[in-house]
């Protein structure tokens, strides 16, 4: 996630240097290398016979034995999209199955932690779209990546005197890590926990994650006991009485008009990276203990990951990077040299958009973004401070900025779906539409002491404060304009609230 890093009062580079100015000018950090496939087959030649010698990753456990066999298997690297998956949902070493990553103990804060006027807020736009949708009687609300649960119980308890809304609703989270669910199922304040895995064990069911039917990343073999296509795992939750289903994705959760909400979701989605060089796009591909660094200034101790250039045109940079130039101004696309896409966004958002075609209803983004291209925006964050990107793998939360125009793109793609797509507007345009200052007010008037009071006012700034912040001070940086919302509505809908 591009979030919130509590250590530091401004935005920092891979190199925990301070960047100005667009995401989108990023820095060149691939090392391009033509002669490098070469390389690296002569390399596993010299030990192929040997198990696991050598680029196989034998001398190594963990992810980085992992993603040197993966490696091994595609002939020497992988793309970036691939190492970002690896590391944030691999089933057993990946970032998000530590479990609770978030708040001031974790890596990073996002914003339902920071204040209960956020979920509540969206709880607030729900209603409306409810309302717009001619308050049916069965409510889908989907929450993608719901952490620890935080927004959803504040939907749902600043929803709950919403009768007919809380009659309809039922909630559906799509949620990777079984250690996040426990947690979420707690939040919730869930009862009544079923699961009706094979094994009949009472527990969350391990997840298969969705991100493995997305072929254009590639895949390296893992294995689920769930079939997709099923909600395992339902309880009840106290906080309204609604039905919480559990899904691995977005397929099994059952028709009827359908809401959907993506908070700092998307940019834990993997992102492929694209050079132009005389040779055409290129794409940025990952490899470990190639040889070919020994001599050159590039080398870092003690980091075995390094990133080069494919030697030409991948099918992906053929496929991805037309399709996102397109319509661009031409003095644009001539002065981009870095470009940066995320195809499992993409394909999320257009089965997002078919889902509210033909059940009706509408799609909620929000995070850290911009309206693109974008360059290279990738980071990671660990105890929250910005690390390399390839540094400790697996045990850093690593995140790239909502590529905004693209998620429209796709929209824009299909115009016989009749869906609209509204925004990117900034969280502060959201959040004061929705009436943050309406609900702080009353907050402050019923807070039990002014130190309450000022905690309450306080996370309300943050939200929608557009400052820089002050490290020295113990000051965050507003989150109001660095985030931004896009929203999606199936057609005959009007302008969503708040946009
Ligand atoms: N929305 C929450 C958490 C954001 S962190 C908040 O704002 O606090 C990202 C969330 O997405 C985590 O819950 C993580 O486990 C989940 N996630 C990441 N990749 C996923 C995937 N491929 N499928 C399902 N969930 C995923």
């Amino acid at each position: 996630m591009a979030r919130e890093s509590d250590a530091v009062g401004k935005d920092v580079d891979a190199d925990g240097r301070a960047v100005s100015g667009t995401r989108a000018s990023g820095r060149e950090i691939a090392i391009d290398r033509s002669g490098l496939r070469r390389a690296l087959e002569r390399r596993l030649a010299e030990t192929s016979g040997t198990r696991d010698g050598g680029s196989g990753g034998g001398e190594r456990d963990g992810l980085l034995g992992h993603l040197a066999r993966a490696m091994k298997f595609s002939g020497g690297s992988i793309p970036v999209s691939e190492y970002v998956r690896e590391c944030l949902t691999h089933p057993e070493y990946g970032y998000y199955m530590r479990g609770d990553v978030f708040g001031r103990k974790g890596d990073f804060v996002t914003s339902p932690e920071i204040s209960q006027v956020f979920g509540e807020l969206l709880g607030v736009w729900a209603a409306l779209q409810y309302e717009a949708l001619g308050s049916p009687t069965t409510l889908r609300v989907v929450e993608f990546g719901p952490g620890r649960g935080t927004l959803m119980a504040d939907l749902l308890r600043g929803t709950s005197k919403f009768d007919k809304f809380t009659r309809a609703v039922s909630v559906h989270l799509i949620e990777v890590s079984p250690a996040l669910r426990e947690l979420q199922a707690k939040t919730l304040r869930c009862v009544d926990l079923e699961n009706t895995s094979s094994d009949g064990k009472d527990r969350l069911v391990i997840p298969k994650n969705f991100l493995e039917s997305d072929n254009s990343s590639g895949s390296s073999g893992r294995v689920s006991e769930v079939p997709m296509g099923e909600a395992h795992t339902r309880a009840k939750s106290e906080i309204n009485g609604a039905g919480v289903f559990w899904h691995d994705a977005l397929d099994s959760v059952p028709n009827g008009p359908t809401l959907v909400i993506c908070h700092e979701f998307f940019d834990a989605l993997p992102v492929r990276q694209f050079q132009r060089t005389e040779r055409g796009w290129c794409e940025k591909m990952i490899t470990i203990d190639s040889g070919l660094t020994d001599d050159s200034a590039e080398k870092v101790p003690g980091r075995e990951l390094e990133m080069v250039l494919s030697p030409g045109p991948t099918p992906a940079s053929h496929m991805l990077v037309p399709r996102r130039l397109k319509g661009l101004p031409s003095e644009i696309v001539d002065s981009m040299r870095l470009l940066e896409l995320s195809p499992p966004s993409m394909t999320l958002w257009d089965k997002l958009a078919d889902r509210i075609q033909k059940n009706s209803g509408a799609v909620l983004a929000i995070d850290y973004g911009e309206e693109g291209p974008l360059g290279n925006t990738l980071e990671a964050i660990k105890d929250h401070k910005f690390v390399h990107v390839l540094d400790h793998p697996g045990e850093a939360d690593l995140s790239a900025y909502v590529d905004f125009g693209a998620l429209r793109q796709i929209v824009d793609e299909k115009p016989e779906r009749g869906v609209r797509c509204y925004g990117p507007v900034t969280q502060q345009q959201l959040l004061l539409s929705l009436g943050l200052i309406h609900r702080l007010e009353q907050l402050v008037k019923n807070a039990t002491s002014e130190v309450q009071a000022d905690e309450l006012v306080k996370g309300c700034e943050r939200l929608v404060g557009d400052g820089a912040g002050d490290a020295t001070a113990g000051e965050p940086p507003g989150m109001g304009v660095r985030y931004k919302a896009m929203c999606m509505v199936s057609r005959g809908l009007p302008k969503p609230a708040g946009f």
